[in-house]
């Protein structure tokens, strides 16, 4: 929904200048309008005169300008509300996942996270008034969990062509954190270049290649910056073209809680807060699944169970 504009565009900022600012992960005109003159003469190698001027050319780009209310309105009009294929977890998180948000779900091994990114790769390609979007779904897969034959089956469920469904899913494995990275990047490409209507990203685990990359080497700062960066991107995607994002993310023992569940998500509050809905799932009685919000601004907390079936997320 925000125009691009080039770090290029900037006076001064030639492809070389450009690149050493995107190394050091100032890569957005906004980044740079925020920049101290020291961090840019720092990071670019330029004068102090050169620094000022570009810092003030990227706030002029910037429409740092006020909407009135009835124009966030029209346009929260135009958010999709994608359906889980489950009324009770559309419902717990205001009627599907948004768009121009992150929606995460968190959870030990099993508890359900790849089956439902499966269940909305599908549900994004039913027209509205069936809580899709006609769209295309992306899949990144960083664990190699996804499965073609769970597409078919979810789709069947869906009143979907199987072949067709699979067809307009477009999934890339990632082999690293830089690797997820890039992939996101490409995702412009497949909305300008090839024209798909992407409408929906699923980034599946969001954190496994970030947790196992700094373990014993790096600092948790340096982890939390580049996933920082990444969620960023992804956010960036999804207000450009109104679509949704729906990552995944493990959780991890807590040693010394005693009380209460003793784990928690993955990435702390780096994660926490750049995704508007966390969903936590945990497994319950007998094979149901139980999903809560966690941390919303404006809805109410709340559980709810579900189930997963060979060719839906059902309600119980
Ligand atoms: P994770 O949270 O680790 O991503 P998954 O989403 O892969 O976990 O959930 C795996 C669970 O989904 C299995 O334990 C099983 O209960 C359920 N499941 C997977 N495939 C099917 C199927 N074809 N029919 C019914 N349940 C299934
Ligand atoms: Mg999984």
């Amino acid at each position: 929904m925000d125009k691009k504009v080039e770090l290029t565009d900037l006076p001064g900022v030639g492809a070389a200048t450009a690149e050493k600012l995107k190394e050091a992960g100032y890569d957005t005109v906004l980044s740079l309008a925020v920049i101290s003159p020291g961090e840019l003469i720092t990071v670019a190698g330029v004068t102090e005169q050169a620094a000022r001027k570009i810092i003030n050319a990227a706030r002029d780009k910037l429409e740092m300008g006020f909407e009135s209310g009835d124009e966030l309105l029209k346009r929260r009009a135009q958010i999709i509300k994608l359906t889980t294929g489950c009324k009770n977890i559309d419902n717990l998180i205001g009627g599907g996942v948004e768009s121009c948000s992150i929606t995460e779900c968190f959870g030990i091994y099993g508890s359900g996270k790849t089956q439902i990114a499966h269940a909305l790769a599908v549900n994004v390609q039913l027209p509205k008034e069936k809580g899709g979007a006609s769209g295309t779904a992306v899949f990144i897969d960083t664990e190699g969990t996804f499965r073609p034959e769970r597409i078919m089956q979810f789709a069947k469920g869906a009143g979907l062509d199987p072949d067709k469904a699979l067809k307009n899913i477009k999934v890339a494995r990632a082999f690293n954190s830089d690797h997820q990275m890039i992939l996101v990047e490409k995702i412009d490409d497949l909305i300008a270049k090839e024209k798909l209507p992407v409408k929906l990203v699923i980034v599946d685990s969001l954190t496994a290649h970030f947790r196992a990359e700094f373990i014993g080497r790096g600092t948790l700062a340096d982890r939390q910056q580049k996933l920082n960066k990444h969620m960023h991107a992804l956010l960036r995607l999804a207000n450009t073209h109104n679509l949704c994002i729906y990552v995944t993310n493990q959780v991890m023992a807590k040693p010394d809680m005693f009380f209460g569940d003793p784990t928690e998500a993955i990435g702390g509050h780096i994660v926490g807060h750049n995704s508007s809905f966390r969903i936590y799932l945990r497994k319950g009685k007998k094979d149901t699944r139980v999903a809560k919000l966690i941390d919303s601004p404006n809805l109410p907390e709340g559980e709810t169970v579900f189930m997963v079936t060979e060719d839906r997320i059902k309600d119980i």
